[in-house]
């Protein structure tokens, strides 16, 4: 057979050059490789709450088999709405706007691909979650980061500087993204913070895309407050929530989003052809889920916190610098006490030789180097998972 003469074609997208895999999640296999403790990736390693299980295991027994209405089961919609009412005070309609999504990381690239264009700005606060950035790209957006400055005092706050944010926003702006409670700082949104990031929305005529995954893990007496809530952001806000985190089901894959009719449309119409739709018996267990009552909600912050006044005076005593979180479920600290050159050997050395996995904090920057002596912890952990990392980390020393 004839050799093709012609250069051979690169088959891959140039979109895909400009990110790396998600090293959250690389973290997770490493730790099942190194059979080291996983407070990498942010998912629980208890049950979820048996209600919810039944009802899943309910619908699967009841044929509820098939795909579910591609934008969301009507009960799942409806039970959404419920709750934005009840716990934001948001009336929603879930005819026209709610998408209920492959988890709120699905409901993140779904609303990222509907509402931009080539040459659009997205602003990111920085350190992020990691999928946003890559999510910006896939959009074909542009990120601009506005750094969150970490606190000079362990208990302080993480902040942003208004000039810095001013800054970031001009008329190529389509959308801003929060994420309170915010992972990987653990900062929570105060309603002076929001009002500011509200007031330029409205000058620039931005979107708020705000990722409330973590709603309900809050800590300290601090108020989770919805960007939709603020005067004239109803309009302007998609609020991306799910199951994941409040029920500790990571894996169920059920997310959703709430915005306004014109733009929910678009949403569907990219999940539609993304996915056609979440687990249809899980949604239905969903329903379940967003109907427990609110003490559920305080039990679970309660557990959280124990956790996080166990892990982050043992990490101390290991020789980590702790920043405080007052919501989510991860603690970022500074790892300069250790003397290693960079995040990633330092997380390298955790993994192999103590046995605990962690995230190297460069993958909550755009630059590299910005996140070169973080290192991210996950307490989402039961009480001895904790405690054996804990055991671990305190012969850090003797091995280093
Ligand atoms: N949110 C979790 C974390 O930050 C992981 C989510 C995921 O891997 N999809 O660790």
């Amino acid at each position: 057979m004839a050799r093709a003469e012609t250069q051979q074609k690169n088959f891959l997208s140039g979109k895909v050059e400009h990110f790396t895999e998600s090293v959250i999640r690389e973290m997770t296999r490493q730790a099942m490789l190194h059979g080291a403790i996983n407070l990498a990736q942010g998912f629980p390693d208890f049950p979820a709450p048996a209600e919810i299980k039944r009802a899943g295991q309910d619908a699967i027994a009841a044929d509820i088999n098939q795909y579910a209405i591609t934008w969301g089961a009507k009960n799942l919609r409806q039970a959404i709405g419920r709750k934005m009412k009840e716990f934001q005070g948001i009336a929603v309609d879930p005819e026209r706007e709610v998408t209920v999504c492959c988890g709120s990381t699905e409901a993140m690239i779904s609303t990222l691909l509907a509402v931009c264009n080539a040459g659009d700005e997205v602003v990111i606060f920085e350190p992020f979650y990691e999928n946003y950035g890559p999510d910006a790209i896939l959009s074909g957006a542009k990120p601009r980061f506005v750094k969150l400055h970490p606190p000079v005092l362990p208990d302080d706050e993480w902040t942003f500087d208004e000039r810095e944010l001013r800054a970031a926003f001009h008329s190529h702006t389509k959308a801003v993204i929060l994420n309170t409670p915010n992972n990987p700082t653990g900062k929570v949104f105060t309603r002076a913070e929001l009002e500011l990031i509200r007031d330029l929305c409205l000058e620039f005529n931005v979107l708020a895309i705000t990722d409330e995954i973590y709603e309900h893990i809050v800590y300290d007496g601090t108020e989770h407050i919805s960007i939709a809530t603020l005067d004239g952001m109803r309009e302007r806000t998609v609020t991306i929530n799910g199951l994941s985190k409040s029920y500790s089901v990571t894996g169920w894959r059920v997310g959703w989003t709430v915005a306004p009719e014109p733009i929910t449309n678009a949403i569907r119409k990219v999940h539609d052809f993304l996915t056609v739709g979440a687990p249809a018996p899980l949604q239905e267990a969903g329903t379940t889920a967003l109907d427990l009552p609110s003490s559920y909600y305080l039990k679970l912050a309660e557990g959280y916190r124990t956790r996080r006044d166990h892990l982050l005076p043992a990490l101390a005593k290991a020789g980590f610098k702790c920043f405080r979180p007052r919501g989510a479920y991860y603690v970022m600290t500074d790892i300069s006490a250790f003397g290693f050159s960079d995040d990633v050997a330092f997380a390298q050395h955790l993994v192999k030789n103590i046995g605990v996995a962690a995230v190297p904090g460069s993958s909550f920057y755009n630059d590299a180097r910005d996140g070169a002596k973080q290192l991210r912890f996950a307490f989402c952990k039961r009480d001895q998972t904790l405690e054996e990392a804990i055991r671990r980390l305190q012969t850090l020393g003797s091995q280093s």
